[in-house]
């Protein structure tokens, strides 16, 4: 088969009339001040020395303007690379179904670990991260191995697990995450550092805890426990007028997520932690 010739003719190439660089620079040009005479040394042309000077001004005015707009070119492309990042997360709200999992009176972890868990979705979606989520509702029934075969199936980078612990005593309260394999290490510390701060809750640690969706995700995971859905205060928090609480936790394990992502290396001394009475299963 022949080859098509390019065409030979010659290509118009439209140039804009004014560039924006063109237009800053002419609006922050300074207005000529007429130079004192008596400064002016004796030469064959006077003025010329101080029109060089007033051009060599222009110039240096000009090449502020263009670095200023060059760096704010440079941010828009990297905040446009941030946003096509390609690290994927896998959100897993704990319970659902006929699995209504821990309770305070009305309130459910089916209810508040998909509300968290949409939190989540809704601020990293808007930073630029594909979400996927092994539920969007209240309404299936899922096993664990429902969860990380979904997860494991969509590829993602990380899996978070989402739910709340509980305990007899409903003083009890503390934020605490739990991990498994040891690359889940650092996901788990991230999150549980950047939530409890945003909870104001004390910071229990990381826990390991031999649970399928930790032990069978193909990549790091992390099962938050955000704080105790049988404390007395916390259910005060929840069901206050305009209780910010969980949108708080979501901001939180949303901070951890980003967190994770820029240093994905597990802390050099693994955090301390008191085993936190788990009695709270995902499954
Ligand atoms: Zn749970």
């Amino acid at each position: 088969m022949r080859r098509r010739q390019m065409p030979t003719g010659r290509r118009v190439v439209r140039l804009p009339d004014a560039s924006p660089l063109s237009s800053q620079t002419t609006a922050r040009l300074p207005s000529r001040t007429p130079l004192p005479t008596s400064s002016v040394p004796t030469q064959r042309n006077p003025r010329v020395p101080a029109r060089s000077k007033l051009i060599f001004a222009a110039i240096v005015i000009a090449g502020v303007a263009y670095l200023l707009s060059a760096d704010r070119t440079v941010s828009q492309k990297a905040l446009a690379i941030v946003a096509t990042k390609p690290q994927t997360v896998c959100l897993d709200p704990g319970h659902g179904g006929s699995d209504p999992g821990a309770s305070n009176n009305n309130i459910t972890e089916r209810d508040i670990n998909l509300t968290v868990a949409l939190g989540v979705r809704d601020l990293l979606q808007s930073q630029g991260y594909k979400v996927y989520m092994t539920r969007t509702t209240n309404d299936p029934t899922l096993s664990n191995a429902d969860r990380y075969h979904y997860c494991n199936n969509q590829k993602a980078t990380i899996m978070v697990s989402i739910h709340h612990n509980y305990f007899t005593d409903t003083s009890v309260d503390y934020d605490s995450s739990l991990y498994y394999k040891p690359q889940d290490l650092a996901l788990a510390t991230s999150i549980v550092a950047a939530t409890s701060s945003k909870l104001g809750l004390s910071n229990n640690g990381v826990a390991s805890f031999q649970d399928g969706v930790l032990s069978e995700s193909n990549m790091p995971a992390s099962l938050s426990e955000g704080f105790f859905i049988t404390n007395d205060a916390e259910y005060a928090k929840l069901t206050a007028p305009g209780s910010t609480r969980l949108t708080d936790e979501a901001a939180g394990i949303d901070a951890g997520i980003i967190g994770y992502f820029a240093n994905p290396s597990p802390p050099a001394t693994p955090p301390g932690s008191t085993p936190p009475p788990v009695l709270d299963r995902a499954d």
